[in-house]
């Protein structure tokens, strides 16, 4: 059942065509994907049908148990709700691939998994999330997508303003909100919905972009999307960064055939009109008659430690295809790589944010020598020949994401990266009479 001050609200501000509406919302909800560029194809058993709005998304006619299959593990695709997919006219249309951006409310790493595909090694992203608990799936989800060029963080939005100040040329907020578009797919949202959500969400949107505002340049484009249909979450909020923070809303160009609708300002997606979930997006861009004023980077000591064994350094170069475009620094016993075109930066951002992963785990010193990390075997670059390579049947590959015991037979003594058509799983090491399953085990199926 659909709340009743919700069906009241949507007919005031849609009137007859609220009907329609509140018709699709009892309707089943879509499945989409959007395919990584790790994989030339990808086949399902069902029908296939583009997402228009983005070149790599795809909807799929039947929701198939993806916890089955291995490509969804190794990050060849991220199941992500089609209209979100819209984020990219926005990239295309205002934001330059060799930007700095922050993604404000990533967990779980949707939308920051396709800005990060947006700016492949020319850019760099900060995905952020200030809940404890959903920034390990986010960083999981980030690993896997396989880039490397992003930071994961968990820091406050007010941290980002006061030690952040005009460092960003984009910033997304994707605003947790009062989630009316997710009334098809998820019942607490609607469990949860009442006119004081939508109140207090509004204030905390508010207060989130307040406290953001000065990370933003001066002349930089805030993209900011909401799950939910209501104006008070939406125009109303957008029309106070406008007036309150200090920019102007920017058009974006869409095909009619997409069956957008545009709000006052911004952009709504009614599941009546288009094939998706419900969605908004706005892009503003911040005024420019603020002095840049960017803060100022002093990077003594990142908190590194000299690699204590540098003959290690030419081994792990060697895992790479293009090793000169990273950064090695060491923390202990581990070795992270990271773009050595923002060195200095994310240098800088390792003293002071908290971050969670900065680039990929590369090497692990274990006993007298260095063993590749699990993330290394995600990443696009990795050069697949340094290791000896096993293909697996999809039973087998299963039961490696099950972190079992492996029975693979003639195999080669040592290291070995596990591939499932093609594409690393991860690695194992064959020590003669068994096989070490070196599957993390934070990442393991744990039900079938
Ligand atoms: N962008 C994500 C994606 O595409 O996968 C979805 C983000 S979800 C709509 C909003 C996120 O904001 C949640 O992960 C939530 O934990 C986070 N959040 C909640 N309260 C917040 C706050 N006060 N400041 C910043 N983020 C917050």
């Amino acid at each position: 059942m659909l709340p009743v001050d919700f069906i009241e609200s949507m007919r005031v501000q849609l009137g007859q065509e609220a009907e329609l509406l509140l018709r699709a919302l009892e309707t089943e909800p879509v499945t989409s994907i959007r395919l990584n560029s790790k994989l030339d194809v990808l086949t399902f058993e069902c029908d296939t049908d583009e997402v228009p709005w983005h070149i790599d998304g795809y909807y799929l006619s039947e929701r198939p148990q993806f916890t089955l299959d291995p490509l969804f593990h190794a990050g060849c695709y991220y199941v992500q709700e089609a209209s979100s997919m819209f984020i990219q006219q926005a990239l295309e249309q205002y934001i330059d691939s060799s930007s700095v951006v922050l993604d404000l409310c990533a967990a779980p790493g949707g939308k920051s998994t396709l800005i990060s595909e947006y700016l492949g090694a020319d850019g760099l992203l900060v995905a952020n999330e200030v809940v404890r608990q959903r920034v390990f799936v986010l960083s999981e989800n980030i690993q896997k997508w396989g880039n490397g060029n992003t930071v994961v963080t968990h820091n406050t939005p007010e941290e980002f303003g006061e030690r952040c100040r005009h460092l960003f040329d984009c910033i997304l907020v994707d605003a947790p909100c009062s989630g009316e578009g997710m009334f098809r797919k998820d019942e607490q949202a609607r469990s949860e919905w009442s006119l004081q959500t939508v109140r207090m969400c509004a204030e905390r949107q508010r207060s989130i972009l307040m406290d953001v505002w000065d990370a933003l340049k001066p002349g930089g484009i805030l993209l900011y999307s909401t799950c939910t249909f209501n104006e008070e979450e939406n125009e109303k909020n957008v029309n106070w960064i406008a007036e309150v923070l200090g920019a102007d809303v920017l058009p974006l160009d869409y095909d009619p055939s997409w069956g957008i609708t545009e709000g006052q300002v911004g952009y709504h997606f009614y599941p009546h009109k288009t094939k998706g979930e419900g969605f908004y997006l706005c892009v503003l861009r911040k005024n420019s008659n603020e002095e840049l004023q960017p803060v100022k980077m002093k990077t003594k000591d990142a908190g590194q430690k000299a690699n204590p064994h540098p003959e290690y350094l030419p081994v792990m170069r060697s895992w790479l295809q293009h090793p000169d475009d990273w950064a090695i620094r060491y923390t202990d016993r581990f070795a992270t790589a990271y773009p050595l075109k923002y060195k200095e930066l994310i240098d800088w951002f390792s003293t002071r944010l908290t971050c969670i992963s900065t680039g990929f785990g590369l090497g692990e010193e274990r006993g007298r020598g260095i063993a590749p990390q699990h993330s290394l075997s995600m990443l696009k670059d990795l050069r697949k020949e340094a290791f000896p390579m096993v293909a697996l049947t999809r039973e087998q590959a299963l039961s490696y994401l099950r972190t079992e015991a492996l029975n693979l037979t003639d195999v080669p003594l040592g290291l070995l990266l596990l591939t499932y058509e093609g594409v690393p799983l991860g690695f194992a090491k064959n020590v003669g009479n068994r096989q070490n399953n070196l599957y993390p085990n934070e990442w393991r199926i744990r039900h079938l």
